[in-house]
C-alpha cells in the first residue's frame, strides 16, 4: 500500500467503480459530488463506471463527462448483466491502489470516503460501510432483508457483518483475491467477507435516491437472495438426508399403527382420503427436494460452461492507458 499516496506512475492511488443501470439523471450529480471529495483526499483517482446495459441515456452522458474529464472512465455491457456482474468488472477494470464500490443513485453519501481512505491508510483492507438505517427502502423489503440475513446467518458458511453492502473500500491485494474467484454466480456480501483480511465497518446514513427508482425488482432480489444462499451453503441439499430420514422412522411407525389395529379391530373402510393426502404430501416432498438437487445442477451447469462473465461493447478511457481486454473465462488477467 502507497502511504505518501504518490502513486506508481500511470495508476491512480484510487478508482471508484460505480454499476450504472439507467442512471442518467443521476450521473452528474453524483460526479459533482464525488470530484471534490477526492481531490482533497486522494493524490489521484480514476472514476470508472460500468454501464449495465442502460437502456436510457446514461451513456451518451457519460461520454460528455469524459470528454471533459478524462479521469471518468467508463466500460460498457453489451446488455443488462447485473450489479454483481457490474461489480466484478469494475474491479477487473480499476487501476488504482484501492478501490471504492459506490451505487450511482446518491444513496451512498460520497463524503463517506473520506473515512474510507483514513482507516485504508491506517492499515485496513477492506473497509465496509453499514448503513445505519434501510427508512429509504420499502417495509416489506427491509423485513425481508432482514430475514434474509438471518437466514445466511443460520445456513451460510461464512458469516455477513451486519448491514454491509457494496458500498466500501478494497485495498489491492482484496481487489486481487476478488478477482481471482472465478465464480458466476457472483454474491459479492459473502465473496467479502469470505476474502477475509483486516476489516472494519463504516456507519453511514443511507440517503433517498437522487432521481428515479430501484432497478431491484421482488424478483430480482429473490434469485439474487437464492444465489447468495446457495454458493455459501450445502445445507439445502444436506438437509434432505435427515427429512427422508424423519419422514422413513414415520411411515414405519404408522405400519406398525396399521398392523395392530388391522389384528385387534379387523380391516377398516379403506381409507381413501389418507391415503391421498399422504400421497400428495410425500410427492410434493420428493418434488421440492428434486427442485433443490435441480437448483444446484443448474448452477452446476452454469459454472462448467465457463462463458465470459460479461461483454464489452464500448470503452470509454484515453488512448494512453492499456486496455485489458474481455475477461478470459479460466483466468481472468491480473495486471
Ligand atoms: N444496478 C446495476 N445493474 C442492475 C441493477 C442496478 O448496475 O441490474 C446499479 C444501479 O444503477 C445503482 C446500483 O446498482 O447504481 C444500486 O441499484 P439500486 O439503487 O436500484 O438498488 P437499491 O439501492 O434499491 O438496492
Ligand atoms: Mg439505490
Amino acid at each position: 500500500m502507497n502511504m505518501s499516496g504518490a502513486s506508481p506512475k500511470g495508476t491512480p492511488e484510487l478508482s471508484v467503480v460505480v454499476p450504472v443501470y439507467n442512471e442518467a439523471d443521476n450521473l452528474e450529480a453524483l460526479v459533482a459530488r464525488l470530484v471534490p471529495v477526492l481531490e482533497r483526499i486522494v493524490a489521484s483517482h480514476e472514476i470508472l463506471f460500468i454501464d449495465d446495459g442502460s437502456s436510457d441515456d446514461s451513456m451518451a452522458r457519460l461520454r460528455e463527462i469524459h470528454a471533459r474529464d478524462p479521469r471518468c472512465r467508463a466500460v460498457s455491457f453489451s446488455r443488462n448483466f447485473g450489479k454483481e456482474i457490474a461489480i466484478a468488472a469494475g474491479l477487473d477494470h480499476a487501476r488504482g491502489q484501492a478501490v471504492v464500490i459506490i451505487d450511482a443513485d446518491l444513496q451512498h453519501p460520497p463524503e463517506v470516503i473520506e473515512t474510507f481512505v483514513a482507516r485504508w491508510r491506517e492499515g485496513y483492507k477492506n473497509v465496509y460501510g453499514t448503513r445505519i438505517d434501510r427508512n429509504a427502502d420499502s417495509p416489506l423489503r427491509r423485513m425481508l432483508t432482514r430475514r434474509f440475513y438471518s437466514l445466511f446467518e443460520s445456513f451460510g458458511e461464512t458469516g455477513l457483518p451486519n448491514g454491509a453492502g457494496d458500498f466500501r473500500l478494497l485495498d489491492r491485494q482484496a481487489v486481487e483475491a476478488l478477482k481471482s474467484m472465478g465464480e458466476r454466480a457472483r454474491f459479492s456480501k459473502g465473496l467479502y467477507a469470505w476474502i477475509g483480511f483486516k476489516s472494519i465497518g463504516v456507519p453511514f446514513e443511507v440517503a433517498e435516491r437522487h432521481s428515479g427508482t430501484t432497478k431491484f425488482s421482488y424478483g430480482k432480489l429473490t434469485r439474487f437472495a437464492l444465489d447468495g444462499l446457495m454458493s455459501f451453503s450445502t445445507l439445502p441439499l444436506k438437509v434432505w438426508t435427515y427429512i427422508g430420514l424423519a419422514v422413513s422412522a414415520f411411515s414405519l411407525l404408522a405400519a406398525f399403527y396399521y398392523i395392530l389395529q388391522t389384528i385387534f379391530h379387523g380391516i377398516d373402510v379403506p381409507g381413501y382420503a389418507s391415503l391421498i393426502v399422504s400421497i400428495m404430501f410425500f410427492a410434493g416432498v420428493q418434488m421440492l427436494s428434486l427442485g433443490i438437487l435441480g437448483e444446484y445442477i443448474g448452477r452446476i451447469f452454469a459454472e462448467v460452461k465457463r462463458r465470459p462473465l460479461y461483454l464489452v461493447a464500448e470503452r470509454l478511457e484515453d488512448k494512453a492507458s492499456v486496455a485489458p481486454v474481455n475477461p478470459t473465462p479460466v483466468t481472468r488477467v491480473s495486471a
